[in-house]
């Protein structure tokens, strides 16, 4: 332990009043939480305190101009009770990426890391043993300056919270293609995982709804003709055999699923592209009968099949759930990972250092 996390524990757990067979997603939190502030250039005062309320300042940077990123991971216990976290680095990686976009300071990688290993240690009794279930992780950082003049703020916090959730099982979506609204544009913010891409995807995503969709499906900005991603996930297009999903251009998502799910077909020998994708290529394929798979990608239900899409009238029924071979494949493939019953070849499982907790 290089950082030095003060640990505070709880006098009063919560965990006896959850019942982890009923878990609502994201409502639930946790008895700690991690907490570091930055402040005159460094990060300081590395904490794990019980889990609270905090004050802000109503000026607070972040209530106004919208510096706020996060990322969502999982922890989860393998077959021998073992905590482990998945792909953990990719995740501080990431963090530091979309926090360079949105002109915030990064967070030494060794830092998130521990900050991590420390929390999941000492609540390592609320993931939840049921396979399928995890405990969810929501790093997150904000800006704090209590100033409302525009520019980049000077002091923000890191906090990691957590939440147990139960077994995430989506149903098969029904997406609209997004012909009028746009959720990222090259040069714009859309790489970065920032709070505010997900305020502006919200409405049109309750338009989708109220037509009777679950989704859209978002179109690049210039020509509302390459697809970019799914709601909140990457998509997968499996066409005559061959497995395509968007390349990442500056405006969709590196999704970590997204990488798991490359490497796993790829290692299994399918022939994948990341490459343009156009909205004519798959409705020529639907039309040609070779349009097999659509699904989308994300840490929270891995997969999500797509069981239709609409583009400006036009219904594309997809094939039946129980034929789509590549989508299980790799679904159970990254949950046989997460479960422990899957060999690692990857060293994507990384086991929770619960030496992280001396000094509790
Ligand atoms: C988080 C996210 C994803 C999925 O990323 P994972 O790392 O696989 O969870 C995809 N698209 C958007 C817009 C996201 O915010």
């Amino acid at each position: 332990m290089k950082n030095n996390i003060k640990i505070t524990k709880t006098q009063s757990s919560r965990l006896s009043t959850v019942d982890f067979n009923n878990l609502p997603f994201g409502r639930i939190f946790s008895d700690h939480m991690f907490i570091v502030d930055y402040e005159n250039g460094v990060w300081v005062n590395p904490r794990i305190v019980p889990f609270e309320h905090f004050p802000m300042h109503p000026g607070s940077m972040v209530l106004h101009y919208g510096q706020a990123i996060f990322e969502g991971m999982k922890a989860s216990k393998g077959y021998d009770g073992t905590p482990f976290l998945f792909r953990p680095e990719m995740h501080a990686k990431r963090l530091n990426a979309s926090a360079e976009r949105m002109c915030m300071p990064t967070l030494p990688e060794d830092l998130f890391l521990e900050g991590l290993h420390a929390l999941v240690g000492v609540d390592a009794d609320w993931i939840p043993p049921q396979e399928g279930s995890a405990l969810y992780l929501r790093p997150f950082m904000i800006a704090t300056d209590e100033f409302i003049g525009v520019r980049p703020s000077d002091h923000y916090r890191f906090m990691i919270i957590t939440c147990p959730v139960g077994p995430y099982y989506s149903k098969p979506v029904r997406l609209k293609v997004e012909t009028e609204y746009v959720r990222a544009v090259n040069g714009g913010t859309g790489e970065a995982k920032a709070a505010g891409n997900y305020a502006g995807s919200l409405l049109p995503a309750r338009k989708a709804q109220q037509a009777g969709f679950d989704q859209v499906m978002w179109m690049d900005g210039h020509e509302f003709r390459y697809i970019q991603e799914v709601g909140t996930m990457n998509i997968f297009f499996v066409i005559d055999g061959k497995v395509i999903t968007p390349a990442t251009d500056g405006a969709i998502l590196k999704g970590i699923t997204r990488d798991c799910v490359l490497t796993i077909l790829r290692d299994k020998g399918y022939e994948v592209e990341e490459r343009p994708l156009t909205i004519d290529e798959v409705l020529d394929a639907f039309e040609a009968g070779t349009l097999q798979e659509v699904f989308g990608t994300g840490t929270a239900a891995v997969i999500a099949h797509v069981a239709e899409i609409s583009y400006k009238g036009r219904e594309l029924i997809l094939p039946p759930v129980a034929d789509r071979k590549v989508a299980q494949f790799v679904f159970d493939q990254i949950n046989g990972l997460r479960a422990g019953k899957i060999a690692d070849s990857h060293q994507w499982i990384v086991p929770v250092n619960m030496d992280a907790m001396v000094g509790a």
